[in-house]
């Protein structure tokens, strides 16, 4: 690693992936260059008390950042609602990375780490946390490797007393990437979701009050606390406020992780970030959201991306992760694809995603459509499934329905 290598997140636009999952990145932000750049000095003056924690807490609160593994979830509040419930407290970071399209919290983990652990730190200093766990997906061996060497560093010259910091590897489970299947997967149960209540707010990690986040939500706390709350939600489009890094994919000439302003179109993504669709290619198509965020024909292409702009139309952002498809593609392809992808990753427990999963897989192979039982399929599984997977798994199949019928009558 080369310490002298610096990213900027303010002035990330886009980048690529460059390295593979097994290398650890040739060039990253080290730990002696990020704190001789005045890292770890803002989590310092909080640890100290110099920094009011309630005063971060407003920063973060006025930021209006939002949880950026999908559920979108304002940080602010989950951090006031955890400091609420009685000690000890735990936290536990989502570096699973899953979603089919996502690749962002890599791109950032192996460019600037301690980024990363400092606005961990600070949350945990603020929210009263006696120990962080973060979960990280077997596939990024290079990141897992860069990240212990990196807390090995921060370890042997703490800026500040540290809480109790552990990194647990996954096992290539996407339903591990849910935050109480997550928890049970650290806890080294089976990766199954719980029923909820009671919310792992209050009953988490080891029946402990539990803080859960995404990596890029903590990735983003120094800046946003350094810089003022103004600063993230001065950017925006069409309405919109903050930030979002797009992992844009498909048939786009400059694929990567796109920093771009929350709100921004499609359209405009492809055109301003993305270099334009590859020669040849005509816009058809887009997933908005990875595999379970539905799919929008390109007459959508105007639509502002953000949380809660894509529902009144069946989809959603989740991680960001925009796949673009081109008049050389088809939507129902993509959404049969996206529904063998849960039956394959559905963990079992109940039924209507087990089964409703499997039977809509196969329904799907046929030419034309059954859409009566495909629909009472869809609405079973989003009526009676216990998470997200099977809740959302319906919303390719719906979109294809509703947007691209032609290609299914
Ligand atoms: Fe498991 Fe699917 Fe039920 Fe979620 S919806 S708990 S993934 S079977």
């Amino acid at each position: 690693a080369t310490d002298d290598a610096v990213f900027d997140p303010a002035a990330a636009g886009p980048c690529a992936i460059t390295t593979s999952p097994d290398e650890i990145s040739p060039a990253y932000v080290g730990f002696d260059a990020y704190r001789a750049r005045g890292g770890y000095r803002l989590a310092a003056a909080v640890a100290s008390g110099a920094r009011p924690a309630d005063e971060v807490l407003k920063a973060m609160t006025d930021s209006g950042l939002r949880g950026l593994g999908g559920a979108g979830f304002p940080a602010g509040r989950k951090w006031s609602i955890v400091r609420d419930y009685p000690a000890p407290r735990l936290m536990a970071v989502n570096i699973d990375e899953g979603e089919p399209g996502t690749f962002k919290d890599r791109t950032y983990l192996e460019r600037d780490p301690h980024r990363f652990l400092e606005g961990m730190l600070i949350a945990a200093k603020v929210v009263g946390i006696d120990a962080c766990y973060i979960y990280m997906r077997d596939e990024y061996h290079g990141c897992r490797a860069l990240l212990t060497k990196e807390l090995e560093r921060l370890r042997a010259d703490p800026p500040f007393e540290l809480p109790l910091i552990e990194l647990r590897r996954g096992a290539g489970a996407y339903i591990c990437g849910e935050e109480s299947a997550m928890i049970e997967s650290i806890e080294g149960k089976r990766g199954e979701p719980r029923m909820r209540p009671p919310y792992i707010a209050q009953i988490g990690l080891f029946g402990r009050p539990t803080l859960e986040h995404n990596f890029e939500t903590l990735y983003w706390v120094r800046d946003i606390v350094e810089r003022g709350p103004a600063w993230f939600s001065g950017h925006g489009r069409n309405g919109r406020k903050g930030l979002r890094s797009f992992s844009v994919s498909g048939r786009v000439r400059e694929p990567g992780v796109k920093l771009a302003p929350a709100g921004i179109t499609l359209r405009e993504l492809i055109d301003e970030y993305c270099g334009g669709m590859l020669a040849g290619h005509e816009l058809y198509a887009y997933l908005p959201g990875g595999a379970s965020g539905g799919i929008l024909p390109a007459s959508m292409a105007d639509i502002p991306l953000d949380f809660d702009t894509l529902q009144p139309h069946g989809c959603f952002i989740g991680s960001a992760a925009v796949i673009v498809l081109s008049d050389k593609d088809r939507a129902r392809d993509a959404a049969l694809n996206m529904m063998r992808f849960f039956e394959h990753e559905s963990c079992g427990q109940c039924t209507p995603c087990r089964v409703g999963t499997a039977k809509a897989a196969q329904l799907m192979q046929a030419s034309h459509w059954d859409h009566a039982t495909l629909e009472d399929l869809n609405q079973v599984m989003i009526d009676a499934s216990i998470c997200g997977l099977g809740q959302a798994a319906p919303n390719p199949v719906r979109c294809v329905q509703k947007y691209f019928a032609k290609e299914v009558v």
